[in-house]
């Protein structure tokens, strides 16, 4: 296989990524952010290419070698930003991507003033990149168990990849003489290998960042932004599994709807984003007093609602009492004062659930909650 046809190979493939990708970012209203990053990876990576393949034509060696590489590690850098983006892992804010460009760009004048040998550059470049993939290839491993397969594929062919190109690192300090366009075995099957990398990553980094899109919609469908507790929709379908579950072992089941007393007094006194924080606040008690299997939930506004499977009503009564009591000497600061707020609670449950019924039991424990507020507010009715 001829090298130049390899180097051709990958500047148009890179290309042909970049802009694909950047077909779909102009037609997508919401994309996510990490696409929009490999794209431009992908892009730098076909302008690196495009010089390396350049090398030996009328442009100056020099100035091939400088823009290359400043092109191709910008290239690289970019690309560990898009994983680290796509799979919701810590990076620092970095500068724009002209200024990366711009930083190697320097890098390389410097190295290139300094008269940096051929099988040098191509050391450095190979443990350059070896480095940043097993950067990746940590990113993908991260939370293993609960990866889906795609991901777990990705985080076992990244750390080859790394090590291969570790390999070629150090057998291009051991020969010196082979450069980068030398036909030796070595280097050609390595410009394969990295064709066929950079071709398997860039697909698999659009799978999985279209998974990652997937589960976070999902997530933001069936969670309240604000306290990050399920919302209602999240609600009715685990419901509708716990009631049917306890349908075939007749265990008992409890439901508790919780309303804040006098919220609109709080939000009018103190302001809607004070109300806010109270709101997030109390789900924090209520995180904090529910057992783990228990499914505490915003049903919307300040109302509230935990489902407790394997509760008796009367187990479920003295929850709700010591979720009343922690709300009510929870102090909350707002402007300087130190506000309290409470919690009317009703409880309903069926001591065998043979035959729970969703509509009933909401129905229930909203008249529980409607009898709390009449008796008083800050209390516990029971159904
Ligand atoms: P009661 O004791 O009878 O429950 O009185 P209340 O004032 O708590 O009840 P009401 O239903 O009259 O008022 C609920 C208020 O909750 C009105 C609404 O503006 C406010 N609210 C609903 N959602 C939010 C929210 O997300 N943030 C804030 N800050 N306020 C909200
Ligand atoms: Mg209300
Ligand atoms: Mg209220």
């Amino acid at each position: 296989m001829d090298i130049r046809t390899l180097f051709v190979a990958n500047t148009v493939a890179n290309f042909a990524f970049a802009l694909g990708i950047l077909l779909y970012v102009i037609g997508q209203h919401s994309v996510h952010g990490s696409i929009a990053i490999w794209g431009k990876s992908r892009f730098f990576a076909g302008l690196g290419f495009v010089f390396l393949a350049l090398r030996g034509t009328v442009i100056p060696v020099p100035i091939v070698i400088v823009a290359a590489n400043s092109f191709l590690f910008t290239s690289v850098l970019l690309s560990v930003f898009a994983f680290k983006s796509c799979l919701a892992r810590p990076h620092p804010k970095f500068p724009s991507t002209a200024m990366v460009w711009a930083g190697f760009l320097v890098l390389w004048l410097i190295l290139q003033a300094i008269g940096i040998p051929e099988y040098m550059r191509l050391a450095l470049f190979t443990f350059y990149f070896s480095v940043c993939l097993a950067i990746v290839s940590r990113d993908l491993a991260f939370g293993w168990s609960k990866n889906s397969i795609l991901q777990k594929f990705l985080g076992i062919v990244t750390p080859v990849f790394s090590l291969l190109a570790f390999i070629r690192g150090v057998d291009a300090l051991l020969h010196p003489s082979q450069g980068l366009f030398s036909h030796s075995a070595s280097q050609v099957a390595v410009m394969f290998i990295g064709f066929v990398e950079s071709v398997s990553t860039s697909f698999g980094f659009l799978l999985l960042a279209k998974e990652r899109t997937d589960r976070e919609l999902e997530m933001q469908a069936s969670t309240d932004p604000l306290t990050g507790l399920p919302n209602r929709r999240a609600f009715q379908s685990m419901a509708e599994m716990v009631f049917s579950l306890e349908k075939r072992t007749g265990r008992p089941v409890s439901l508790l709807f919780l309303d804040i007393d006098h919220f609109k007094k709080i939000n009018d006194r103190y302001g809607h984003d004070a109300g806010d924080r109270i709101l997030v606040e109390f789900a924090g008690i209520l995180r904090n007093s529910v057992r783990q299997c228990d499914i505490p939930v915003r049903v919307g506004g300040e109302e509230f609602g935990v489902l407790m499977p394997e509760t008796s009503p009367a187990a479920a009564y003295e929850a709700a009492e010591r979720i009343r009591i922690a709300t009510e000497s929870c102090r909350v600061e707002m402007r300087g004062e130190s506000v309290n707020f409470t919690i009317s609670i009703g409880v309903y449950g069926e001591e065998t659930a043979f035959s729970p019924d969703l509509d009933a039991y909401f129905k229930n424990a909203d008249g529980a909650l409607y009898r709390a507020k009449q008796n008083g507010r800050n209390r516990v009715e029971m159904a």
